[in-house]
């Protein structure tokens, strides 16, 4: 088998979380290596689709960078950079909005959330989302997208997006697979675990910020609501719980099913206190070198800036094909 194509995005909004690190982030730092290339793009295209303040986008970029490198992403071995910074992703959204139904956008589970949350203005950016995702894996003829469970509808739509343009067009995009992890897919908020951990529209005590101290991780984790019961296990009605599992066996590289062995007999407070240390230990060498990063906004730039021109060599050539392929402007 040939070595995969690699993409995925993350969103410069907000501060990222322990489900970003968990479901996407430790995702890409181990295909950095596999990918033939790994491209990971900083998608501020996509935060502008709800509201937002122009001054402060470009501070959580560099901060969303910066986190990236700190977790291990090194420029040299993937390439890094701005979706705005290759404007071959929007002109091929447009192009793509051609083979997308509308239909299949009003069916995105992403979409019927966030624009319920919206106060303001619900945006046809908000709507069209899924077509610049589309735009930005397809763009590179991506094979893998490493990314939490909750974008699994939207590579499925992508799949479709590309089926459609290769039947009506010929043979030209690539059909990508998702690639979800076995364990913290889906990482839960700690006060309500019956949703996930987001950027967007989360509760303060409930999201576990990357760069949290370790005093803020074991107050966080200290509160996280569990249930009425003292097993630690798994289980439909113990959302809270199993969760905490699945994140301390993650940071500790172990079975769930050897945590709850671990954990018998023991109370909630014991193990809590167990999970704050196992992620505090995890996150601690992220924080550390996200400290020594981010104040040299140049170096960011410099990196990003080497990793749109190698992205761009990448995309240009697709967007020749699609556009040849389309009868759109002046033929090769
Ligand atoms: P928003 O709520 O604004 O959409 P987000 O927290 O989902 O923000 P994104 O930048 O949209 O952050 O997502 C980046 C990656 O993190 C995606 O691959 C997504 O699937 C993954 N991800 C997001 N939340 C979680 C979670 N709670 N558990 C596991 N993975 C997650
Ligand atoms: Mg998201």
């Amino acid at each position: 088998m040939s070595a995969p194509v690699i993409f995925s995005g993350i969103q410069p909004t907000g501060r990222k979380h322990l489900g970003n690190y968990i479901g996407a982030i430790r995702q890409y730092v181990e295909g950095q290596d596999r990918g033939e290339p790994a491209i990971f793009c900083i998608v501020d295209l996509h935060a502008i689709s709800v509201a937002f303040d122009p001054a402060e986008l470009r501070e959580r970029l560099y901060d969303t960078t910066a986190v990236l490198l700190a977790a291990g992403l090194d420029p040299e071995r993937c390439i890094l950079f701005r979706q705005s910074d290759v404007r071959e992703h929007t002109e091929l959204t447009w192009l793509l909005s051609a083979v997308t139904a509308h239909g299949d956008l009003n069916r995105m589970h992403q979409f019927k959330d966030k624009s319920a949350k919206q106060r303001e203005l619900v945006s046809a950016a908000l709507f069209f989302y899924p077509v610049l995702q589309a735009a930005d894996v397809l763009a590179y003829r991506a094979t893998e997208v490493p990314v939490g469970e909750d974008q699994r509808q939207h590579v499925e739509l992508m799949r479709e997006i590309a089926r459609r343009f290769n039947e009506r067009f010929g043979e030209t995009l690539v059909e990508p697979e998702h690639r979800i992890p076995d364990l913290g897919a889906r990482i839960m908020d700690l006060q309500e675990p019956q949703r996930k951990m987001s950027t967007t529209g989360a509760t303060e005590a409930g999201t576990l910020y990357v760069l949290d101290e370790p005093a803020v991780i074991r107050k966080k984790l200290g509160s996280a609501v569990t249930d009425s019961g003292r097993e630690v296990v798994r289980g439909e009605e113990k959302p809270g719980v199993a969760n905490l599992i699945d994140v301390l066996a993650v940071a500790r590289g172990a079975d769930p099913a050897a945590i709850e062995r671990e954990f018998e007999g023991a109370g909630y407070g014991d193990f809590k206190a167990a999970v704050a240390e196992g992620v505090a230990e995890m996150l601690t060498p992220v924080r550390e070198r996200y400290a020594e990063l981010r104040p040299d906004q140049a170096a960011l730039e410099e990196a990003l800036a080497a990793g749109a021109e190698k992205a761009r060599a990448i995309a240009a050539p697709t967007l020749a094909e699609v556009r040849e392929r389309m009868g759109v402007g002046t033929p090769n």
